[in-house]
């Protein structure tokens, strides 16, 4: 088979004024960036807002493996799917990041014959909305780096800083780093460091944001140090929350590209699935929703990272009601949580599939605690044998949950038949009874107790000292009101990601907790979680590369 790139190149697009004008979409409510990519803008808000919406489907997954268990993939493919039996269906997704495509996962545009394109672009610049995030935070640290150089009129403590630069690489040096060195002219010197685009509150405030008003304000909310006399300074009191906006201006808007097979998809942010909540911007989804009859959506990570932030996070803030979730499974993930070593996942493994699914329980029964209906939707490896695929069909008969093959990836639209239709059936058969697993009055502590008990599995939750610190510095600035973004490793329904399958007997330990104010959540920290990843031994970057024709190579 050939490689997705290959795919991509080959594939004759359509210009994105043509997939716009099918979605009804007019000449000036598009913003053509080239030929193939388009931002929407808000004379299409403003005109489709009182437009009934369309039903939301949620594309989830079990625990993955180090490579991703296909939710683009399957997103992408069911919303090509969606085409093939008659039904207008809009994708909503997230724009990718650079850390990753050059790290070790590669893009995220899709695979196979279920992609986004144009991929090269998609994950590459794409329209922009990347360096506009990075040059919007940056700003803001600019601004107060210079507030302590010009005299420092609020008292802020430098060791109090909260804010940190940010990139859109995985950089590991840049992770502790010291500013202000070289003398006077040449600022304050303090500790600081950079973390990765897609982990800043400025990427989640872009997503969380239901037009310009609200992204101003919530930029102005964002806490960023504490003064000598403890008390909290925010964006705005050092004036930096209009000229951020103004840097954001376009990359509020989401950005229109197409399928391999010509499906609308709007791919807009990038927030990452642990330390922020995962999910494409509210912007994206309200569009879809409005332009489609169906919005096929995706959060990253498993269920107990992106799924639960869509919903207790995502889904409260901007009113959204998913109609279905589809959770994702894959053979070798399920192996691998079953014990198998990433280097042996190809080999038949019947026992520890049977181990393993174990796992695909979890996600499964999880789901149904949010009172929405459930399709398992088994992703198609080559590997697959069908003694094993047989296996998750048994797992899946013994839950009473309805699930299908998807063979998206090796045939596009048409290997997805089956699960858009077992999707649509359930969705036509079953009320979505939607109901976030916790209330916004309980205390953060209750919260975090009740997504670790009902969702990870957990016996409870101990608190580090430095966290209960954090915690009384969080509830005096209003925080014990919002929602809780768990940071935890993505491998492990636990907070330790050795513990595969379906963990018990374990607790989970908050080793700190952080306000992202102007995002309107509280982030707690279980375990160490990267906010500046680092590249592997051998990055994919070493293999991507320019032929003299112009063509991208090696970009997968
Ligand atoms: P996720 O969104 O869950 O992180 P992706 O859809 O991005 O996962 O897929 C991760 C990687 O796995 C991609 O490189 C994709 O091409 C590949 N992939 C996905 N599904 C399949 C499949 N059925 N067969 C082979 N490779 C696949
Ligand atoms: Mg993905």
């Amino acid at each position: 088979m050939l490689t997705d790139i290959e795919i991509a190149q080959q594939t004759k697009l359509r210009p994105i004024a043509e997939i716009a004008e099918e979605l009804g979409v007019r000449t000036e409510e598009l913003e053509p960036y080239g030929r193939f990519k388009a931002k929407l803008n808000d004379d299409l808000f403003t005109r489709l807002q009182d437009q009934p919406d369309g039903k939301l489907i949620l594309v989830t997954a079990i625990n993955p493996t180090p490579a991703g268990e296909g939710k683009t993939t399957t997103t992408a493919g069911l919303g090509q799917a969606m085409a093939k039996i008659g039904k207008k269906a809009v994708i909503a997704l997230r724009e990718p990041s650079l850390g990753p495509v050059f790290g070790i996962k590669g893009g995220a545009a899709g695979g196979g014959y279920a992609q986004v394109l144009p991929m090269e672009d998609i994950n590459l610049h794409f329209t922009g909305d990347m360096h506009a995030i990075t040059s919007a935070n940056n700003l803001l640290c600019a601004m107060l780096d210079n507030h302590l150089q010009q005299g420092n009129l609020l008292g802020i403590d430098q060791r109090r800083i909260l804010i940190k630069r940010c990139v859109d690489m995985n950089d590991r040096a840049l992770r502790n780093i010291v500013v202000g060195l070289g003398g006077k002219i040449n600022g304050v010197p303090r500790e600081d460091g950079f973390i990765i685009t897609v982990a800043s509150e400025v990427m989640a405030i872009l997503c969380l944001a239901k037009d310009l008003k609200d992204l101003k304000e919530r930029l102005g909310r964002i806490l960023i140090a504490y003064t000598y006399d403890g008390k909290p300074v925010y964006a705005k009191d050092i004036k930096a929350d209009g000229a951020m906006t103004a840097l954001l201006k376009d990359a509020i808007n989401p950005n229109l590209v197409q399928t391999i097979e010509g499906t609308p998809a709007i791919m807009h942010g990038g927030p990452f699935a642990n330390i922020a909540h995962g999910c494409n911007s509210v912007r994206a989804t309200r569009l879809a929703l409005k332009l489609g009859d169906y919005c096929i959506t995706e959060a990253g990570f498993g269920s107990d990272l992106g799924a639960e932030k869509f919903l207790d996070i995502k889904c409260r803030m901007a009113d959204l009601k998913p109609d279905c979730i589809v959770v994702v499974a894959t053979v070798r993930a399920l192996k691998y949580n079953g014990g198998v070593p990433k280097a042996e996942l190809s080999a038949e493994n019947v026992p520890a599939l049977e181990k393993g699914v174990a796992n695909l329980r979890a996600h499964v029964e999880n789901m149904h605690k949010y009172g929405v209906p459930v399709v398992v939707a088994i992703n198609r490896f080559g590997t697959d044998t069908d003694a094993e695929l047989q296996v998750i069909d048994d797992c899946c008969k013994s839950l009473g949950v309805e699930y299908a093959l998807s063979e998206v990836f090796a045939k596009g639209g048409e290997g997805g038949v089956e699960l858009a239709k077992t999707v649509c059936k359930v969705i036509d058969e079953t009320e979505s009874q939607f109901k976030p697993i916790y209330d916004l009055d309980k205390t953060v502590e209750e919260k975090i107790e009740t997504i670790a008990k009902t969702i990870y599995g957990a016996d409870g939750v101990s608190f580090t000292n430095q966290a209960m610190k954090s915690l009384k510095d969080i509830k005096a600035l209003g925080g014990d009101s919002m929602p809780v973004c768990i940071a935890k490793t993505q491998y492990s329904l636990s907070d330790n990601a050795a513990l595969l399958g379906r963990p018990t007997g374990f607790t989970i330990t908050i080793r700190d907790l952080r306000l992202s104010n102007g995002a309107g959540f509280v982030v707690a920290y279980a375990g160490d979680v990267m906010t500046m990843p680092g590249l592997p031994k051998v990055p994919s970057a070493e293999k991507i590369d320019v032929g003299e024709d112009g063509k991208i190579h090696g970009l997968f």
